[in-house]
């Protein structure tokens, strides 16, 4: 469905992260990005974007019997969203642990969610939790001629 993650010596994995309604409004776009790009993570695809609630409902369909998946999908889709796919080895599980827990009160200082929100229903960013939904995600949201081939300088110095 979408180009390879790039060809290194190590495992790479993709993963979906977008920055909500609330982290746009909040004007937290710039910010969240550094975190992924300093941590040495390399962008692969973004763009953004204002999403259907009808759309909103297939992302979140894993949801689809909670009690908040409705106001979740509207909300979602009442503002843009800045839609990202970011590469790196062991990617979906190091950005979970820098996105902090699903509720920001629970979330740790230093993470994103710990750092910059507080209410769990407006907690600034999603990312895929398991590699078989950032796939999922990945595909949902972006086209195959969306990607940017690309080789990041630093990757040796990443990478060994
Ligand atoms: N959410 C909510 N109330 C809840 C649980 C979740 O409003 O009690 C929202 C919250 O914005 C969360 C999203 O629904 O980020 C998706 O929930 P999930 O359990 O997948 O959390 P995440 O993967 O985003 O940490
Ligand atoms: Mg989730």
């Amino acid at each position: 469905l979408n180009p390879k993650p790039s060809r290194l010596s190590v495992d790479m994995e993709r993963t979906f992260i977008a920055v909500k309604p609330d982290g746009v409004q909040r004007g937290l776009i710039g910010e969240i990005i550094k975190r992924f790009e300093t941590r040495g993570f390399k962008l692969v695809a973004s763009k953004f974007m204002k999403a259907s609630e009808d759309f909103m409902k297939t992302h979140y369909l894993d949801l689809k019997d909670m009690p908040f998946y409705a106001g979740l999908c509207k909300y979602m889709s009442s503002g843009p969203v800045f839609a990202m796919v970011w590469e790196g080895q062991n990617i979906v599980k190091l950005v979970r642990m820098m996105l902090g827990e699903t509720n920001p009160a629970d979330s740790k200082p230093g993470s994103i969610r710990g750092d910059l929100c507080i209410n769990i229903g407006r907690n600034i960013i999603h990312g895929s939790d398991t590699l078989e939904n950032a796939k999922r995600e990945v595909g949902l949201w972006f086209k195959a001629e969306e990607f940017v081939e690309w080789t990041p300088c630093a990757q040796p110095f990443l990478y060994e």
